[in-house]
């Protein structure tokens, strides 16, 4: 078992290293800080719903290591970044059983294609992601995201319809298509007691900031 340990031990620190390397750079609020929240978040949602922390831990740190193939040709983040997950978590020859179990999670936490896990430890992931998508961090975020892309901060003229990941569109458009529905997607009690009032700051937020654009304060 101790050997066990210090295979997990070794792997998660050489393949932090990788990934903090890899996502040098990222621009679309995809980093390495956000990584190391959805990590915290996971752990966090974990203390009270359980879950293995092992598991969580690995595929939260590795569920965004692909983010850049999606800029670069389009491909879906989430299978591309579950492939090189598996074959990153064999080269530490951790058991088979863990690594289908990490690669699951990473394959269906993408929020945009809708997919209720089958696992506890993939449904925390996807909660830990979505919350990072909404409260003061989210905003932060969706202009981070918009200013990278060379997306409007707002366009009225902008049709608000049914989320699509790979289409940018104006930050006030991207809250009603996404952020503001995401916390009606999460799985878990302990994240949804932790969207309430992440959820309440971004409705404040976006009143605050369309009185200021028309002129009403
Ligand atoms: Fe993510």
């Amino acid at each position: 078992m101790d050997n066990l340990n210090n295979k997990f031990k070794e792997a998660y620190e050489k393949i932090s290293y990788h990934v903090k390397e890899k996502l040098k750079g990222e621009k679309s609020g995809h980093d390495w800080l956000h990584v190391q929240r959805v990590i915290k978040n996971s752990l966090r949602i974990a203390e009270k719903e359980g879950g293995d922390r092992e598991i969580l831990r690995f595929a939260s740190l590795l569920h965004d290591v692909e983010i850049g193939l999606e800029h670069e040709k389009g491909v879906d983040h989430a299978t591309e970044s579950a492939e090189s997950a598996r074959k990153i978590l064999v080269r530490y020859g951790l058991p088979k059983k863990f690594i289908d179990k990490v690669v699951y999670a990473i394959r269906v936490h993408r929020y945009g294609k809708k997919i209720v896990p089958k696992t506890l430890e993939a449904k925390i992931l996807q909660d830990a992601d979505r919350l990072d998508s909404i409260g003061a961090i989210g905003i932060a975020r969706a202009f981070a995201y918009a200013g990278s892309r060379g997306a409007p901060l707002y366009d009225f003229n902008e049709e608000v319809s049914e989320y699509d990941p790979f289409k940018v569109k104006s930050v006030v458009t991207h809250f009603h298509e996404k952020l503001l529905k995401v916390k009606d997607s999460l799985h878990t009690d302990a994240a949804k007691s932790i969207a309430e009032e992440r959820h309440r700051f971004m409705v404040k937020f976006i009143e605050r900031l369309m009185k200021e654009i028309s002129g009403e304060a």
